[in-house]
C-alpha cells in the first residue's frame, strides 16, 4: 500500500524538482514511487501509508546508532531552549572540534560546515592554497558531493580530458580535475608523470561507497600515500561516509593510514546537517581568518547541529564493542546473501558497509561496478520493499547497518531475502 504517498508525489512534482530535494530519493532507477516517511525510531522507519520497514538507508549512512536516539533527541530538545543559532562562536564549537582531533587524530584543526559538499568543496580550496597547484586527481565513481569541479568521473577514454557530468557545469571548471581508476596504480602515476609539478591533491574515498561498496585493494591507499609524498601533492580522504563508521578514527584508523586533509559528514552531524574538513596544523592555518583561503557559512557550527553531533561521537565513542557488534551484523547478512544467492552474485563487505552485485566478476573499480545488472537489482529491491525491507532505491548505494538492528532485525531480513532467492 502507497496509496497516499502516490499522492504526496504527485503533488510534491508540481513544486520541486522531480518531487524531491535530492535525486536519488525519487526511486528513479527502481521505476517506483518513493516512499514518504512520517517517522523513525530504532532501526524501524515508517511511511504515509502506514507502512513500517526494517531500514538500511540510515539517512545514507548517517543513522550508525539508528533513528531517534533518545540520548541525541533530549540533548536537541534541550539546546533549542537556548536558541537555533547566533552566528556567533559558542562553547559547542570548541568542544566537537576537540572530540574529532581525539578520535580523528591526523584533524589536529577543522572547520565545520554545513555538508559534506561544502567539506569536500573547501578541503580541495585549501589543498591548491597551500601547494599553489591547481589540479586535483579524483577516481571515477567516486562521489564528493555536488561542487562544480567535482562533478566528473569522465568516460574510460578520457583519462586527461576531464568532461562535466553536470549540464550547467563550464568544461573550464572541471578542466583542473584528472580521473583516474579506482585500485588502478598505473592510471595514478600516468596522471602524476604528465603532471608532475602542479597536482594539488588526490582525492579519494578510502573504501568506495557511491559506486555500491568497493574495498581498497592490499596497498592501494599506502600506494597513494606515497606517490603524494613523492610528488608534493596532498592526500585527501573523503571519509563523508567512513568516518566514524569503519572506526571510531574512520577508515584511516582501519586501514592505517594518515592523509593530509579528512572530510567528514554524515555521523558527524548525528543525524542534523553538518559537514567538517581538517588536517595537519600548517595545512589548515592557510584558512581564513588566518590565511588567504576564503571559507565561511552563516550557520556554520550551529548549535544545533553541534549538539546532535557531539552526543553521536560521545555514545560512539562510550561503547567500546559497538564496532565490533556492527560488523558482525553486518557479516552475517552478507553470508546469508551469499548463500542464499549461490551464484552471479558478488557481496562486498566492510565494517558496518555492504553492497549486493548482480554480476560474477568482483566488482573492484567502477567497471565492474557498472557490470551488475540493474533490472536484478531493481526486483530485489522491490521485493524487500514489499517485505518491509527499506533498502537504498539504488544499485550503486550501500547499504547501511546501525547499532539499532536487533538479531530478530537481521533474521528476518535474512528470511526474506533468503525468500527472494527461492522465488525467482
Ligand atoms: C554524501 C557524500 C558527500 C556529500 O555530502 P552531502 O552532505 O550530501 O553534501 C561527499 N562525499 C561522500 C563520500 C559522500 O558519501
Amino acid at each position: 500500500m502507497d496509496t497516499r504517498s502516490k499522492v504526496l508525489f504527485e503533488e510534491a512534482k508540481r513544486h520541486i524538482p522531480g518531487g524531491v530535494n535530492s535525486p536519488v530519493r525519487a526511486f528513479g532507477s527502481v521505476g517506483r514511487t518513493p516512499r514518504f516517511i512520517a517517522s523513525a525510531k530504532g532501526s524501524r522507519i515508517t511511511d504515509v501509508d502506514g507502512n513500517e520497514m526494517i531500514d538500511y538507508v540510515c539517512s545514507w549512512g548517517a543513522g550508525i546508532l539508528g533513528h531517534a536516539h533518545p540520548r541525541v533527541i533530549k540533548v536537541v530538545q534541550q539546546a533549542c531552549e537556548n536558541g537555533l543559532t547566533y552566528g556567533a562562536p559558542t562553547e559547542k564549537e570548541v568542544i566537537l572540534a576537540e572530540l574529532i582531533a581525539e578520535l580523528v587524530p591526523s584533524m589536529e584543526v577543522s572547520r565545520l560546515v554545513s555538508s559534506g559538499t561544502e567539506a569536500v568543496m573547501s578541503a580541495i580550496r585549501t589543498a591548491r592554497g597551500y601547494t599553489g597547484r591547481d589540479k586535483i586527481v579524483k577516481f571515477k565513481g567516486c562521489y564528493h558531493g555536488h561542487s562544480d569541479g567535482l562533478l566528473v568521473k569522465a568516460g574510460s577514454a578520457a583519462l586527461t580530458t576531464s568532461v562535466p557530468d553536470s549540464a550547467g557545469v563550464p568544461e573550464d571548471y572541471t578542466k583542473h580535475t584528472l580521473v583516474a581508476l579506482y585500485n588502478d596504480r598505473e592510471s595514478v602515476e600516468k596522471l602524476f608523470q604528465a603532471n608532475p609539478k602542479e597536482i594539488a591533491a588526490v582525492i579519494v574515498e578510502p573504501v568506495a561507497a557511491n559506486m555500491g561498496v568497493v574495498l581498497p585493494e592490499a596497498g592501494f591507499l599506502e600506494f597513494l600515500r606515497e606517490i603524494t609524498k613523492q610528488y608534493g601533492a596532498l592526500l585527501i580522504f573523503d571519509e563523508v561516509i567512513t568516518g566514524f563508521r569503519l572506526a571510531l578514527g574512520g577508515a584511516q584508523e582501519y586501514y592505517g593510514i594518515v592523509p593530509d586533509l579528512t572530510t567528514l559528514g554524515k555521523i558527524v552531524g548525528g543525524g542534523m546537517p553538518i559537514g567538517a574538513y581538517g588536517g595537519k596544523r600548517e595545512i589548515m592555518q592557510m584558512v581564513s581568518p588566518v590565511g588567504s583561503v576564503y571559507q565561511a557559512g552563516t550557520l556554520s557550527g550551529n548549535p544545533i547541529a553541534t549538539t546532535a553531533g557531539i552526543e553521536t561521537l560521545q555514545i560512539l565513542k562510550e561503547d567500546k564493542t559497538i564496532y565490533k557488534r556492527l560488523e558482525k551484523k553486518t557479516e552475517i547478512l552478507a553470508t546469508a546473501v551469499r548463500e542464499a544467492a549461490k551464484k552471479s552474485i558478488i557481496v562486498n563487505q566492510v565494517g558496518s558497509l555492504m553492497s549486493v552485485f548482480f554480476t560474477e566478476q568482483p566488482v573492484r573499480d567502477y567497471e565492474s561496478a557498472v557490470s551488475s545488472n540493474t533490472k536484478c537489482y531493481t526486483e530485489y529491491f522491490g521485493y524487500l520493499l514489499e517485505h518491509g525491507i527499506y533498502t537504498a532505491p539504488s544499485q550503486f548505494e550501500a547499504m547501511f547497518i546501525s547499532d539499532a538492528h536487533t538479531q530478530e532485525d537481521i533474521d528476518k531480513t535474512c528470511e526474506v531475502i533468503k525468500a527472494y532467492f527461492m522465488h525467482i
